[in-house]
């Protein structure tokens, strides 16, 4: 899922200082899911605002609303008559929402409450850790399925470097070396000759926006931007 903070209250107090009426939105997907966006946070954000702002504006009112998720029109429709009487949005989903609320209400300034920061997974109860860059070229078939690009700290894709300690990281010896780690589960898999395999270098210079139609999708598409 995507993982997401919430920025500082002066942050988000700054970005909204001068509208009066704030509407904040809430996602019920990823943001929802690690703490960061879901209906308690809007509440929470709501009431913090409230208390904060007061003495500063002489008007200040926000409420919080939370549809399924943020990044489907399907479920920003019940926002469209709601939305109406409020000077500003903020969004406490990803940076994917904040950009679809913003393109589906042009004439609204729409601020982020979050700070989006990477795609990962849910060791525990409040404990998050990265675990994909969403490189489009996926390698975790050659690597025993650990990820180079989101767990070496120099996302080499032919490792590892000169430099693990002990097994750790030169970058950071409290982490693991991710390459010593790939070494050590595609030996236990019998699968040792794919280290030996070299990965050509990325082609970095055509990264434009990232679009993905199904193939069964594309006639229905093809007309549409
Ligand atoms: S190689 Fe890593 S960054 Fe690329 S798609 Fe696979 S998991 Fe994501
Ligand atoms: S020590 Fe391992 S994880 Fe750290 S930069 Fe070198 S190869 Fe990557």
């Amino acid at each position: 899922m995507i993982i997401a903070t919430k920025k500082h209250l002066e942050d988000i107090k700054e970005m909204i200082k001068g509208y009066r009426k704030v509407l904040n939105v809430g996602c019920g997907g990823c943001t929802s899911v690690c703490l960061a966006g879901g209906q308690k946070e809007i509440e929470d954000l709501c009431t913090q605002l409230t208390i904060s702002l007061k003495g500063d504006q002489v008007v200040f009112e926000i409420e919080g609303y939370t549809v399924e998720r943020q990044c489907e029109p399907h479920f920003l429709e019940e926002l469209d008559e709601i939305v109406k009487p409020y000077d500003a949005l903020l969004s406490m989903g990803c940076g994917a929402g904040v950009q679809f609320l913003a393109e589906r209400y042009p004439e609204k300034p729409v601020f982020p409450a979050l700070d989006t920061v990477f795609i990962g997974v849910n060791k525990d109860i409040g404990w998050y850790e990265e675990r994909c860059k969403s490189c489009g070229d996926c390698v975790l078939g050659m690597t025993g399925g650990i990820c180079p690009n989101a767990m070496c700290a120099k996302g080499l894709l032919n490792g590892p470097c000169g430099g693990p300690q002990d097994d750790r990281c030169e970058v950071d010896s409290e982490v693991p070396c991710a390459w010593v780690k790939i070494y050590e589960r595609l030996k236990a898999q019998g699968r040792l000759d794919n280290i030996m395999k070299i990965q050509p270098a990325r082609e970095w210079q055509d990264q434009v926006q990232g679009t993905l139609v199904l193939e069964a999708y594309r006639d229905r598409y093809a007309k549409k931007d």
